[in-house]
């Protein structure tokens, strides 16, 4: 009788300590929802200056959220890349510009406009190089988590998606199995964020 009544109570406190646990679990996932929405207000709010002009504030808004988000979107890489050119920051501009590319290919949205941004920004980065002119410390994608999309998959920027190095050698090209991805050539995000930050071990 007591063995089934504490059995009871046993069951019954791990049902409330379950239940609460599943709430704070919940209050903590809203407070996380909470803030990832506000983050992309800032976003937006970002992107509304820098079309009209106002590259500086736009840039402080940018800045914010890649300091506070958890997981960096596509589109915020790319507007960063777009704003940092007109800032004149250009090295910076080009190292995002490039992580948007590698990122979503020739398909994405921004795609086109990241090309064209691209070209302008290494075109001036050489003109700069001559006159080494001095510049404001640069931030740079590597320190920041890439978020690859809902598919969280991303080309392997290694070979290319071919899973195949090819060495082109004197009197032949050496084929080589591509280390870092699987058999399509793709990465998960995880290891594309480890491998830009040189941390991704080859698989052999
Ligand atoms: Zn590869």
């Amino acid at each position: 009788m007591l063995h089934r009544f504490l059995t009871l109570a046993f069951l019954i406190t791990a049902h409330l300590v379950s239940a609460q646990q599943s709430k704070t679990e919940e209050y903590l996932l809203q407070q996380e929802q909470i803030r990832k929405t506000a983050l992309l207000r800032e976003l937006d709010s970002g992107v509304f200056y820098m079309d009209e002009g106002r590259y500086t504030t736009a840039d402080q808004k940018f800045k914010y959220v890649l300091e506070n988000i958890k997981s960096v979107p596509s589109d915020l890489v790319f507007y960063f890349g777009k704003n940092s050119f007109q800032l004149g920051q250009y090295k910076q501009s080009i190292d995002w510009l490039n992580k948007y590319i590698q990122l979503k290919g020739t398909n994405g949205q921004y795609s086109q406009e990241a090309v064209m941004w691209l070209k302008k920004a290494e075109a001036e980065f050489v003109k700069e190089k001559k006159t080494e002119s001095q510049k404001a410390e640069e931030l740079l994608s590597v320190n920041y988590e890439i978020d690859c999309g809902p598919s969280g998959l991303v080309m392997c920027p290694v070979c290319k998606g071919e899973h195949v190095i090819i060495k082109p050698g004197a009197f032949k090209n050496e084929y080589k199995t591509c280390p870092y991805c699987n058999e399509h050539g793709v990465l998960t995000c995880e290891e594309y964020n480890k491998l830009v930050r040189g941390e991704l071990k080859p698989k052999f």
